[in-house]
């Protein structure tokens, strides 16, 4: 047994700040993560800094203590989930143009112009009240699986296609008081300006977003349903600390379903909800197309022969095309 370091530490934080060479920044940033032995993924722009790490209780504080120790980021605040591993492979640092991309012809300085921040219990209040509206700022793969109980999804793919959306259903937002949300709170920090920046007057963001509102003693996570997606080897966590309600639907028969995948054609690799049981039915594959694509993963693992490969395709109704 491996008594050193069994516990962990996982951190989310993001500041906007001027980062005069996001390259030099980058590289160094990467060697002393690397020296620490911390894990993980950080973007490094001129507008600032975003990143998730994980690494031993040890590793983890220090790193956080030699962040606070630079004037650029006294003030960062980071969300701490504890866990037993690291919950990244390796670590990467990269260099980008922005931290956030909206796709804006004028991109949001939300040092300048951002939505008003509500503390968790101030946005779990304000959520109940009427004539508001509450918007989802991430992505639909990440409100699939969770989600404030009413929040209004944007019929969009990725968060670039979000200002269109906005556009098109002015009128359901107009007069209203908005309310934004995202993960850590990053991409409301832009979002909330920009919808300031479309005329509309009161919105607001939760602050520290979803992870910070199921960590405060008084919100407890109510009315948020389901789990929280993160973009870590975790995939989820709970969020919601007094109930426990199941929004997401498997892929492949819309049982309610927490369960992530991937596809296991790995020219997809799309991340899906799906049941063991379907996984095995279904070979992993989110179409008739990847269950059958000749690189399956799931096939290769389980060592199928063609003949229990027809069994199941038979199974469900579906047999091998016949390629040419
Ligand atoms: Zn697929």
């Amino acid at each position: 047994m491996n008594e050193v370091n069994t516990t962990y530490q996982v951190l989310l934080y993001y500041q906007y700040v001027t980062i005069e060479d996001p390259e030099e920044f980058a590289a160094e940033h990467l060697a002393y993560c690397k020296e620490l032995g911390i894990k993980g993924r950080i973007l490094v722009a001129n507008e600032g800094i975003n990143g998730t790490v994980s690494g031993s209780i040890e590793q983890t504080e220090a790193y956080m203590k030699k962040m606070h120790a630079d004037p650029m980021f006294a003030d960062m605040i980071f969300k701490i989930d504890e866990a037993d591993k690291h919950a990244f492979k390796k670590m990467h640092v990269r260099p980008r143009s922005e931290l956030v991309n909206l796709s804006l012809e004028d991109d949001i300085n939300p040092k300048e112009q951002t939505g008003q921040y509500l503390a968790p219990k101030e946005f779990f209040e304000q959520m109940q009240e009427e004539n508001t509206v509450v918007i989802d700022a991430r992505n639909d793969y990440e409100y699939e699986v969770g989600r404030f109980r009413g929040a209004i999804k944007p019929d969009i793919r990725t968060f670039r296609e979000l200002p269109d959306w906005v556009r098109q259903n002015k009128e359901m937002l107009e007069g209203k008081k908005i309310l934004t949300y995202c993960t850590g709170g990053i991409r409301c920090e832009k979002f909330s300006g920009w919808l300031k920046r479309e005329g509309f007057e009161d919105v607001s963001q939760l602050h520290g977003g979803i992870v910070s509102y199921g960590k405060d003693p008084e919100a407890k996570g109510q009315l948020w349903d389901g789990q929280c997606y993160v973009f870590d080897e975790r995939l989820t966590v709970p969020i919601n600390r007094t109930e426990h309600v199941v929004v997401g639907k498997d892929h492949f028969d819309g049982e309610p379903c927490e369960r992530y995948v991937n596809c296991a054609n790995p020219e997809c690799n799309r991340q899906i909800l799906s049941s063991e049981e379907n996984e095995h039915k279904y070979m992993r594959g989110c179409t008739a197309k990847c269950r059958v694509h000749p690189r399956n993963l799931y096939i290769k693992e389980q060592s199928l022969t063609e003949a229990e490969i027809e069994a199941r395709l038979a199974a469900i109704g579906e047999k091998r095309e016949v390629n040419i």
